[in-house]
């Protein structure tokens, strides 16, 4: 498909009026491309209307050609940075994932992911080293 045709950027607007990236509403004097959801890259088929949407110019420039889900839970962690700008204000506000200690073990479960527990020889306190993945970060 080369362009969009003027009908069928009316209809796409009809099907979902939101901006497919940050999902706020579009408003009338919003900037706005057309895009496809799934790029052809990413397996989407490049012909297929329904594999189209409108978003915000600036937040289809922003996500390039990065996958859809993954700019989105970039765009969400921003969101929290913003709100909680230091790491206190942060742990005030997050719900932390369930974690489990197994200490003889030396193991930490953080939700269903699997961590090393290793003590400081000095200090004697436990650490891990572990990326927790932002599913896991419920902001309140
Ligand atoms: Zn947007």
């Amino acid at each position: 498909m080369k362009s969009l045709t003027q009908v069928q950027k009316k209809q796409i607007l009809k099907r979902s009026p939101k901006c497919f990236i940050c999902e706020r509403r579009l408003r009338e004097n919003d900037e706005i491309e057309f895009d496809h959801i799934k790029s052809k890259a990413r397996g989407g088929d490049p012909n297929d209307l329904s594999n189209y949407a409108a978003a915000h110019k600036e937040c289809n420039r922003g996500k390039g050609t990065r996958d859809l889900e993954e700019y989105k839970e970039e765009l969400r962690l921003q969101d929290i940075f913003n709100k909680y700008p230091t790491f206190a204000a942060l742990a005030k506000n997050v719900k932390p994932p369930s974690i489990k200690i197994d200490y003889d073990a030396k193991v930490i479960y953080i939700e269903d992911e699997k961590a090393g527990l290793h003590q400081c020889p000095n200090t004697k306190v436990w650490y891990f080293y572990h990326q927790i993945p932002t599913k896991y970060i419920e902001v309140m």
